[in-house]
């Protein structure tokens, strides 16, 4: 058996690794399939290894594994962990001229990749197209990012998975290829779109764009209490909009924007990178032994970037994403959107009562509710906060765990989801409690999908227990 695992292009000295370089491991096979035969091997392998041996295996697909927490390892030494990756031979796109929104992507396809066909195909397409919405960064599989319910800004907008798929072709836990697709939109289709990577192999998505556009964008320093006070009017008078409350400051950085058919008109050349970039970084590192630096520096730097409205139009991409800069520790919950207010005011007082020192930006977005079993906006139109602690030189802030905890409290009380792919308590997290209409639908799925728990690493045993 294990021979036949090695007639994939299997690597034993791959080591992950995330984005925020906060978690790492060695799985004991690495398989980089080249079709969709190879991956049904895969499963159909593990499943004859562990019946024969009695030894678990364990399945893990992985994009491009940047989530910043431990989704994508398996963190008990009980099984051998076989991590997959489609990114290296499953990355083609196609487009079908009958259905002219529409484009296939094979499951190893980043956003990158995605955009940059998008701007070869516009070249000469009947009906050029845009992707509806984006996440603040390029470097993410589509597979990936659906699996953890991914989402940009503006209520109009629901997470990606719900705005974007709309069929989705998988390998199961049994070795079964199957097809879900939002036609029948039934609890598999309900589930594989936001899979939290527990129910099968993506092999191939088929997502919905829309006609080109581009971007009109205003962004503008406003008081935290005017924004608290407005945001409703923000929210319904926008595609798009989040705002960033400056923690130690009396502002917010407000982002509203709109689709258009109007001509680019680029933002204001940015910051120099050395001051946006380099000072700032060697500023974050004084803060480790001096946090109080960072009230200073949050105000300085509120003042360098943002004193200036900005009017722009902009392509999707360049309008909705932007450097995430330093590697993070970052937590972020959703919670019914009618909380926003209440949910802000009590983290600015937690942070000023503790003492706690936080960077910036504590950001705040927003989407659409949606009907997906395990997607963190299920049944509820959604207010997302999140704080990024940033660890320079890859050094832990003094103040982070604290902040973290204090926040979590906070959005428990606000009956607050997290987001799948960030930082959470998984020890107090009660899948059931949190997901009351849908959580016996989507562990039903899974156990219709995975019954032989292949696709069980630590996290998905933790966080989905009985
Ligand atoms: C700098 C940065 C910026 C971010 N910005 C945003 C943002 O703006 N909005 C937001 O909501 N999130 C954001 N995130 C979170 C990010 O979208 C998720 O972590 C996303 O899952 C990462 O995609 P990935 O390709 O790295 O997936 P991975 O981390 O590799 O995998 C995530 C999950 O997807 C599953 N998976 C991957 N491929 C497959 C497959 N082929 N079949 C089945 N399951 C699969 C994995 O098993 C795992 O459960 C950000 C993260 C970082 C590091």
């Amino acid at each position: 058996m294990e021979s036949l695992i090695q007639e994939y292009p299997t690597n034993t000295s791959f080591e992950y690794k995330n984005w925020a370089q906060t978690v790492s491991q060695k799985p004991h096979h690495f398989h980089e399939p080249r079709c969709t035969e190879d991956i049904v091997s895969i499963v159909t392998t593990c499943l004859a290894l562990q019946q024969q041996t009695g030894k678990r295996q364990l399945i893990k697909p992985v994009g491009v594994g940047h989530s910043p927490n431990d989704i994508c390892v398996h963190l008990q030494p009980d099984a051998t962990l076989h991590m997959v990756s489609l990114q290296t031979h499953m990355t083609s796109i196609t487009f079908n001229p009958s259905e002219p929104l529409m484009i296939t992507i094979q499951g190893g396809v980043t956003i990158r990749q995605l955009l940059d066909f998008i701007d070869e195909h516009n070249k000469t397409a009947q009906v050029p197209l845009s992707v509806p919405n984006l996440p603040s960064i390029t470097d993410l599989t589509w597979a990936g990012l659906f699996a953890t319910s991914t989402h940009g800004t503006g209520i109009k907008n629901p997470i990606l998975a719900k705005q974007m798929v709309r069929e989705v072709t998988f390998v199961d836990g049994t070795g079964k290829l199957r097809v879900a697709s939002s036609k029948q939109d039934d609890d598999t289709f309900k589930s594989i779109i936001c899979s939290l990577g527990c129910l099968g192999i993506i092999t191939e998505l088929k997502m919905e764009m829309l006609p080109q556009y581009n971007v009109e964008c205003h962004e503008r320093l406003l008081p935290f209490t005017e924004v608290l006070a407005n945001y409703t009017t923000f929210l319904t008078q926008n595609d798009f909009f989040r705002f960033w409350w400056i923690p130690h400051t009396k502002h917010c950085v407000v982002w509203t924007a709109n689709r258009t058919q109007k001509p680019l008109q680029p933002a204001p050349t940015p910051l120099h990178p050395f001051y946006s970039v380099t000072l700032y970084h060697s500023l974050l590192v004084k803060a480790l032994a001096n946090p109080q630096l960072l009230k200073l520096v949050n105000r300085l730097f509120s003042l360098l970037l943002f004193s200036k409205p900005k009017h722009y139009i902009e392509t999707p991409e360049k309008a909705m994403t932007f450097n995430c800069l330093f590697p993070q520790h970052t937590m972020e919950y959703a919670i019914p959107v009618q909380h926003t207010k209440e949910a802000m005011l009590q983290i600015r007082e937690m942070i000023e009562r503790k003492g706690y020192c936080v960077n910036f930006p504590l950001e705040v977005r927003f989407t659409g509710k949606d009907d997906i079993l395990a997607s963190s906006c299920e049944g509820w139109d959604a207010c997302w906060i999140g704080v990024v602690m940033y660890r320079p030189g890859l050094v832990d802030p003094p103040h982070y765990k604290g902040v973290f905890k204090d926040f979590q409290e906070i959005m428990d009380k606000f009956q607050g989801r997290p987001h799948w792919a960030k930082a959470f308590d998984q020890d107090t997290f009660s899948f059931k409690a949190l997901f009351p209409r849908t959580s016996e639908r989507f562990l039903a799925i899974r156990q219709q999908l995975d019954p032989h728990n292949l696709f069980e690493n630590s996290f998905i045993s933790k966080v989905l227990r009985q």
